[in-house]
């Protein structure tokens, strides 16, 4: 028998929202949502066209001298407000997040207050866009900066963490100033227009929130409209290029939030009962391990190579695969039976080649509750080949892959040896050691023996192919910000009264 979902979780249309109405029948069409925890449909998607993507830019210029003329103060305790909706609407959220990526629980349950976080922060900058004043030469007189939204902002998301997404991007392009048109990702698209509709409840102007579900078109779309100021997308980076593409024709700034491989390293002198239970967890369970800044590579010191090799098969086994809507689950079903066959097949050709040794997973359920869901076993390789498929490419799936290292230097040539550069763990003792490899790691997020968990005061993004521009502090803000300067002259002598 299949998993089922909840009595009454239906989630049924997925219209767009554009300027405070609701849209179907749309010139991009429509698709099935299917629970990925089953494989069954649950409701139906009505995708953005060109045409919607170009009335929604529309809505959102006509909304943004409203939003623009709301002195800082409003603006601030709106964005606030915001926030605290999204406590509000806590549960009813989840529960959309369980069912439109098949989140687990336990994942999807951190998803509102997280992104409220990011509110409750970009609310506190949205009464402190200051410029600046910078001494002219050789002219005299005075410099003084502006520092203006865009106007209307696109934002792209994926499907993997969208609330999240919502407070990375919603929240600071709307303390700027700016008014945004939002694409979610095709395959998750329902928490985003729950929370649209949640702003315009709390009182956000209609217009200044809108949100077009839509594919490759609409994103296209939404790339190259000359009405759009900027571009904040977050996915992989196969389609980057394909924003970069569509945004020359208008000279068009991006922020792009792309892929990750990012490293794990553990030294002897490393706290293990803290730094293993953190890496299994970063490294697979996490979202299933479709998370861009999982850890999934694992680089351990030869020294202790055996030891930790124990420890992540415990602590591994402790997890528990199953229904998201269990509270006990730890690890939900992948976002599509394709992503399941890629991870799979990545894992096989990993093990066929010698690239790594299988010591754990590995396979699908194919009976019982699971078989009809996109689920793949925790999976841990072993003595995993730094250059091979599995260790370069991007799996988002629940598989960590374990290195050794003889050296502090053989440990970063190994983590600098990725065209990703998102995050990094450092695991060690030795302090000394920690600063200097943070500065030699090619990467955006370095922690020392923890976590920050991502925290909306402090600047998110990648090297390499992870990315440019930053979400999160002030760097956030100023994404969503231009700066224009101001030159007065001024005489050299005051005025002769007479
Ligand atoms: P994706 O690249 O397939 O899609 C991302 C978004 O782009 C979706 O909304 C999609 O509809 C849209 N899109 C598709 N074609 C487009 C086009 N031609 N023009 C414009 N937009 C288009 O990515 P995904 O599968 O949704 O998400 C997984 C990827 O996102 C992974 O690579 C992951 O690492 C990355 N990601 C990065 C971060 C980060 O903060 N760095 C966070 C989460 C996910």
């Amino acid at each position: 028998m299949a998993l089922t979902v909840p009595a009454g979780a239906d989630l049924a249309e997925a219209r767009l929202l554009i300027g405070g109405e609701w849209l179907r029948d749309t010139t991009g069409g429509a698709q099935e949502h299917l629970y990925p925890g089953n494989g069954r449909v649950n409701g139906l998607v009505h995708l953005a066209g060109a045409a919607e993507v170009d009335l929604a830019v529309r809505r959102a210029h006509e909304a943004s001298p409203v939003w623009r003329g709301l002195t800082p103060d409003v603006r601030r305790d709106l964005i606030a407000r915001l926030g605290r909706a999204l406590l509000e609407n806590a549960d009813e959220l989840i529960r959309i997040t369980t069912l439109e990526m098949g989140a687990p629980h336990r994942f999807a349950q951190w998803n509102p207050s997280y992104a409220a976080q990011w509110f409750a922060y970009y609310a506190g900058w949205a009464d402190k866009v200051e410029g600046t004043v910078n001494p002219p030469f050789p002219a005299r007189g005075m410099n003084y900066t502006l520092a203006e939204p865009y106007g209307v902002v696109g934002l792209i998301t994926a499907w993997n963490a969208p609330l999240v997404f919502i407070g990375m991007k919603i929240a600071p392009a709307l303390a700027a100033g700016n008014c945004v048109v939002l694409k979610p990702s095709e395959l998750a698209p329902y928490s985003s227009l729950r929370f649209a509709e949640i702003a315009l409840e709390a009182g956000v102007p209609e217009g200044v929130i809108n949100v077009v579900p839509g594919g490759p078109d609409a994103g296209a779309a939404l790339s190259q409209h000359p009405g759009v100021g900027k571009i904040s997308f977050t996915g992989s980076v196969p389609t980057a290029r394909r924003v970069i593409e569509a945004s020359a024709a208008t000279i068009k700034p991006l922020a792009l939030e792309l892929g990750g491989k990012s490293a794990n390293l553990i030294f002897p002198d490393a706290d293990l009962d803290q730094a293993i239970p953190l890496a299994a967890t970063f490294g697979l369970a996490a979202m299933s391990g479709q998370g861009c800044a999982c850890l999934t590579r694992m680089l351990v010191h030869e020294s202790i190579h055996d030891e930790v090799l124990e420890r992540v098969k415990a602590q591994v086994s402790t997890y528990k695969m199953g229904d998201p809507f269990s509270e006990e689950t730890t690890i939900g079903p992948l976002i599509t039976r394709a992503s399941q066959e890629r991870v799979l097949g990545l894992i096989e050709r990993a093990e066929q080649s010698g690239a790594g040794s299988l010591v754990m997973g590995g396979t699908r359920p194919t009976d019982g509750d699971l078989a009809d869901g996109w689920f793949v076993r925790p999976t841990v390789l072993d003595d995993v080949d730094p250059d091979s498929e599995i260790a370069q490419e991007e799996i988002f799936g629940p598989v960590l892959s374990i290195m050794t290292f003889s050296s502090p230097e053989q440990a970063v040539q190994i983590a600098n040896n990725s065209r990703f550069g998102l995050a990094a763990n450092i695991n060690t003792r030795d302090l000394s050691l920690a600063h200097l490899l943070a500065s030699r790691l090619d990467a955006g997020s370095i922690r020392i023996n923890g976590h920050n968990g991502m925290s909306a005061s402090a600047p998110f993004g990648g090297y390499g192919e992870s990315g440019y521009g930053r979400e999160g502090g002030r760097a956030g803000l100023e994404e969503f910000l231009h700066i224009k300067n101001v030159f007065i002259a001024l005489p050299d002598t005051l005025p002769d009264p007479s």
